[in-house]
């Protein structure tokens, strides 16, 4: 079958062309093709990662955005939303939750906000660093080269940008102010200087095809990134994206179960946006692929407001501890300490 050839290829190349990549993309539901690799899935990532589910801390300290992306609910035009911009003192008050449940990251992440010019960013990652010793994650999109190398300095040492989609004509169409050039270079130059660098695309997005999301996948081997995020596309409310469909929710598994046996070792974070539309699957997601997990510790007072889409679910720390016991699945050693098992 189709399905042993793959893993023969796979169990010669350590990785997959694009033929296989459409093959796992376009398996339905109830193909049983399909458990069959998801479990294969989970067998290499048993064998090319540490095993364990990291749970990582994401502080989302503002929703002003000055662009546009016609998907998001934070984005420019959106005058229904009620903006906040978190203080210094409020994230560094989030920084210390982080250290305190024993997450092994700090993520800061918001809209593209300018009011945190180069050197409000680099007060604060120096802040973070007098804190703590935990790695600092940025998220704050499109910044200048030369800023992303100021940021390093100042000791952030990983980042997260999504390519969205490396279809340029799809990309232009729907980040009309994201230019291509400049984010697929960042993430490149971002690599090159030594970040860990996360990036990913969305499944849903209008007129994409598998053929776009196997060339995402090729795109992410061969720049030799090392973090993959792949979240399905919602619908959210006060954005042209409105009325559309979601994302399916079998191809992002799908394309996730991909990503594994196309970089096998990489750190692969399961989405929000999945757990927003199936927190089942969220969960399943991380048995099968993903051995990444964001919690939320933006405080709620501001966290409500940060509605990318609507009814974002809360990634709870004690909900997810709970789930990832109940299904036996290994949790990062520096967390299971911080819980005293
Ligand atoms: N502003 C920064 C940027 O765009 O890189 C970081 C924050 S942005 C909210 C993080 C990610 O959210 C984006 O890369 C995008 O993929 C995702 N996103 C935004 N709106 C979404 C939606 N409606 N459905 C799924 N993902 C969405
Ligand atoms: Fe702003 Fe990022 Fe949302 Fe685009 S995806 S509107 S840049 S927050």
């Amino acid at each position: 079958t189709k399905g042993k050839k793959l893993l023969d290829y796979f169990t010669e190349n350590k990785t997959l062309n694009k033929e296989f990549i459409l093959y796992i993309l376009g398996l339905e539901k109830d193909d049983p093709q399909r458990n069959l690799l998801y479990k294969a899935s989970s067998i290499v990532k048993e064998n090319f990662t540490a095993n364990y589910v990291s749970i990582k801390g994401l502080i989302e300290f503002s929703n002003y955005c000055s662009k546009n992306c016609y998907y998001c609910g934070i984005r420019r035009d959106n005058k229904t939303l009620k903006r906040y911009r978190m203080t210094e003192e409020d994230i560094l008050e989030a920084v210390e939750k982080v250290k305190k449940l024993g997450l092994d990251t700090i993520i800061l992440q918001s809209g593209e906000d300018y009011f945190y010019d180069d050197d409000k960013i680099i007060a604060l990652i120096k802040k973070i660093k007098k804190l703590t010793k935990l790695p600092i994650s940025i998220s704050i999109g499109e910044r200048d080269f030369e800023s992303y190398f100021k940021y390093k300095k100042a000791g952030a040492i990983r980042t997260l940008l999504k390519h969205e989609t490396v279809n340029r004509e799809l990309f232009e169409k729907v980040n009309p102010d994201k230019k291509y050039e400049k984010r697929l270079g960042l993430l490149k130059y971002a690599n090159s200087i030594g970040y860990v660098t996360g990036s990913g695309f969305i499944i849903g997005l209008p007129g994409q095809t598998n053929s776009d999301i196997a060339d995402d996948l090729l795109f992410i081997r061969d720049e030799k990134v090392i973090m993959i995020g792949i979240g399905p596309l919602i619908a959210s409310k006060n954005t042209p994206y409105e009325n559309m469909e979601n994302g399916s929710i079998t191809k992002t598994l799908n394309a996730c179960c991909a990503a594994r046996f196309v970089v096998p070792n990489s750190q692969m974070p399961v989405t929000t946006a999945l757990g927003t539309l199936d927190i089942k699957t969220h969960y399943d997601a991380l048995e099968y692929f993903c051995n990444v997990v964001m919690v939320n510790i933006t405080p709620d007072k501001f966290r409500k407001n940060y509605n990318i889409y609507d009814n974002k679910a809360k990634i709870d720390f004690f909900e997810t501890i709970d789930e990832l016991e109940k299904r036996e699945i290994k949790i990062c050693p520096i967390t299971t300490k911080a819980l005293g098992r």
